[in-house]
């Protein structure tokens, strides 16, 4: 895949990432790399791993590129993203680098970049690094200025610290609730457990040691994944079940009686919450999140303002318009009070503070409405992709839509979005109704729809 100016891209929507020792992930790529981000960034820099095996060498490669090009370097160690990102954002760096590969299995591993504000780096960051990656012109410092690396061991209890100072402990701390804690064998073990020991409630943890072999199970925080969470928790005695991604910067729950909460779920309560607390407000989600999440905020007197897919465009989104609240249907949470990215152990404690406040997890859930998605897609050769896009929107001049990224269709009853895939030839709809049969209907109506349009 090239950006629009040819350039070969090589940031994905989370960075760089490819099974280690591959030509997509070895260390000559991490170094060549690290001289770019270290000749793009500016002033110290910031870096942490995920739990991996192959952190260490990576980290090390992207290092020795950066303090080529004369960063000074602070090493944190095995953080969750969001520790170093709340760091980056309190200090006075250039920016920060995680390696992690997030979600994914094991043989993975990633590069991710950080703004000098503590957000994802933008597109237009990644691309100018990608020119620079390309294009070899790195800036080789003197001898005199080749950078340094020192650790620092501060990361986490300042992130600590910043979650605590936004979160009603004492109503926690004063509650009955008991918690179950699945790390996943990832960062979340650093912070999480201690959190939870600052809150003053009792909890129990699986898979907390950080271990890249991922012995536990794999890191995506999926139903199948959340088996075992869910298979401690039916020994009784807990209100909630908290599930972190292997870097924690996502989070996933399990109520009191082991049902698995998808993350539009929590989204749409979070989201609920957030409007309350502030008097309504605007919550910035992506166009493709459920109507609960819209539902949710509206009986709460807020608002939803829909981006394109990407945390990192949330984020951008939130700070632009001042949002109470944001976030993305995987369980990736934002709290602008906190920071404005995904913020796994911030989302933990926001939940526990809900529910000491508002009751049990199921019956919260339960209150927050639900909908029947469908997805399908169909053939579209790359050509046409721009004339069925026009086409639906004309067809659709009578109702209410977002073009924000492909067509949303808004029903009294549910939505449709057409989408043409980025790097394939076809289209997808996806749509949300009331009932199973409403929601197929609507996407086999337009899936056919796109089909007369292509003819
Ligand atoms: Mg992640």
């Amino acid at each position: 895949m090239t950006s629009e100016d040819g350039v070969p891209r090589l940031f994905g929507t989370n960075g760089v990432r490819g099974v280690v020792n591959s030509e997509e992930m070895d260390c000559m790529l991490a170094l060549r790399l690290g001289m770019a981000i270290g000749t793009f960034m500016k002033g110290a820099v910031l870096m942490g791993t995920d739990a991996r095996t192959s952190n260490e060498m990576i980290k090390s490669a992207c290092s020795a590129g950066m303090m080529a090009a004369g960063r000074d370097l602070v090493d944190l160690g095995v953080v969750p993203t969001p520790a170093l990102q709340y760091s980056v954002k309190g200090g006075n760096f250039g920016g920060g680098v995680v390696i992690t590969a997030s979600h994914n299995p094991p043989e993975f591993n990633g590069i991710k970049c950080i703004d000098a504000d503590g957000t994802e780096m933008s597109r237009e960051g990644e691309e100018r690094i990608e020119r620079l990656f390309h294009s070899r012109d790195f800036a080789r410092t003197g001898w005199r200025d080749v950078g340094h690396r020192r650790c620092s061991d501060t990361a986490i209890p300042r992130y600590i610290d910043g979650i605590l100072s936004v979160t009603d402990v004492e109503r926690i701390s004063a509650s009955p609730l008991r918690v179950a804690l699945d790390c996943g064998n990832g960062a979340g073990g650093r912070v999480t457990p201690l959190l939870l020991e600052k809150l003053g409630i009792p909890y129990s943890t699986l898979n907390a040691d950080p271990n890249g072999a991922f012995p536990g199970h794999n890191s995506e925080p999926t139903p199948e994944n959340a088996k075992d969470l869910i298979e401690f928790m039916s020994q009784g005695g807990f209100d909630i079940g908290i599930l972190h991604d292997g870097d924690a910067d996502r989070t996933i729950f399990v109520d009191e009686k082991g049902s698995y909460l998808y993350g539009d779920r929590s989204l749409a309560i979070a989201a609920h919450f957030a409007c309350l607390k502030n008097g309504g407000g605007l919550v910035v989600t992506t166009v493709g999140s459920s109507r609960c999440v819209e539902d949710a905020v509206s009986s709460a007197g807020g608002e939803v303002m829909y981006t394109r897919v990407g945390s990192p465009i949330v984020a951008r989104a939130m700070m632009e318009n001042n949002a109470v609240f944001g976030g993305e249907e995987n369980g990736g949470l934002i709290f602008p009070e906190m920071q404005y990215c995904r913020d796994g152990a911030m989302a933990a404690a926001r939940m526990i503070e809900i529910v000491a406040a508002n009751g049990s997890l199921s019956e919260i859930n339960a209150r927050t409405p639900f909908y029947y998605q469908h997805k399908t897609k169909t053939a579209c050769p790359d050509d046409k992709k721009k004339i069925v896009l026009s086409r639906l929107q004309e067809d659709a001049a009578d109702d209410r839509v977002d073009t924000t990224d492909g067509v949303k269709v808004f029903f009294e009853d549910g939505w449709v979005l057409a989408r043409p895939s980025g790097t394939e030839p076809i289209f997808r709809i996806f749509s949300e109704a009331a009932s199973e049969e409403r929601a197929k209907e609507i996407a086999e109506h337009y899936r056919k729809k796109v089909v007369g349009i292509i003819g």
